[in-house]
């Protein structure tokens, strides 16, 4: 968490790599080569990171805003027993701004008649949801989320941010309506200034501040049971520290090292990474024959040391090491 209103910036929530996208790039490296449905998953991964670098870059365009406003990156909230996402919440003085991010490379069409977004890329069409919708439905829940906490009368404006600059913007139809709401990633803090302009001739002002705290409070991180969405099981997992320079499974310990049989790269602290896989994907917690059997190594005691110094808490009832 990040809040700082001395430098007069307030940034609630930082934007970081999703839980998700965490499981993925700690799967694939861990699967062997002719898992079935690998392409699949590593598919999803690229399809995640991209999603992800485009946050980056509206992340960067919007935080300049934080000089006046109040900025969460990356909410997930609960409504009516339901979670649901919003990329991006920027509250000012007299509105609230949920902003989505979208990363699609080629040229985009909205069709505002029929309600769909076209993407072409040279090669092919591809039909995508359409994310006018979309960001009205959150701002529909959004407002709900609000009213169950007696916040009412708020006026919020969804946006459209498409984070790729070379992205080419087609309408057909009201290019109106999609100019009101879609815009380039580097033209959404202007649009968010001059709405909430407008809504200061007719609106009351609202504490930004209480109103970020309040959804802070509550936000979580939002969390997907990938290993079974895959049909991927624990045993799939290969075990074995991987080599931080060429990536290979299995370095062996020795010295006070680990070293890589392949390309001789020396480390200190490999089987930190090892032990947060195995943290994120096999159980949140670790006892000492697992962690030998995962970082191979057959020495009991050693085990313990490296455990020990792995910044994680000691469960004495249950002999075991959980994050802190
Ligand atoms: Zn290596």
């Amino acid at each position: 968490m990040l809040a700082k209103r001395g430098g007069c910036k307030m940034i609630l929530r930082k934007l970081k790599k999703s839980l998700v996208l965490q499981k993925y790039d700690a799967i694939i490296p861990r699967l062997r080569l002719n898992f079935p449905h690998l392409q699949e998953i590593e598919r999803e991964q690229a399809l995640r990171l991209k999603g992800y670098k485009g946050e980056k870059a509206v992340e960067y365009h919007l935080d300049f805003l934080a000089v006046d406003a109040t900025i969460l990156h990356d909410v997930c909230l609960t409504v009516m027993g339901k979670q649901f996402q919003i990329d991006n919440i920027v509250v000012t003085s007299h509105g609230i701004f949920p902003v989505e991010s979208k990363n699609y490379s080629g040229t985009i069409t909205f069709d505002t008649v029929l309600k769909q977004l076209i993407r072409e890329n040279g090669m092919k069409e591809t039909g995508y949801d359409y994310p006018v919708t979309q960001a009205e439905l959150q701002k529909f829940k959004l407002q709900m989320w609000l009213q169950e906490r007696n916040l009412q009368n708020i006026q919020i404006h969804p946006l459209v941010a498409i984070s790729d600059p070379g992205t080419i913007i087609k309408v057909k139809g009201e290019k109106c309506e999609i100019a009101k709401a879609v815009a380039h990633g580097a033209h959404i803090p202007g649009m968010v200034i001059q709405k909430n302009n407008d809504y200061k001739e007719k609106h009351a002002k609202i504490s930004a501040e209480k109103i970020g705290r309040a959804i802070l409070k509550e936000c979580k991180e939002f969390d997907m049971d990938v290993m079974a969405n895959h049909g991927i099981k624990a045993t799939d997992i290969l075990p074995g520290v991987q080599c931080p320079a060429c990536g290979r499974l299995g370095m062996k310990r020795g010295y006070g090292k680990w070293a890589c049989e392949r390309c001789f790269t020396l480390s200190k602290n490999a089987h930190l990474k090892a032990i947060a896989d195995y943290l994120l994907l096999i159980k949140p917690w670790i006892n000492n024959k697992e962690a030998m059997r995962f970082l191979n190594i057959n020495c009991k005691s050693l085990a313990n040391r490296i455990l020990k110094s792995s910044g994680l808490s000691y469960e004495k009832e249950f002999k075991r090491w959980a994050k802190k």
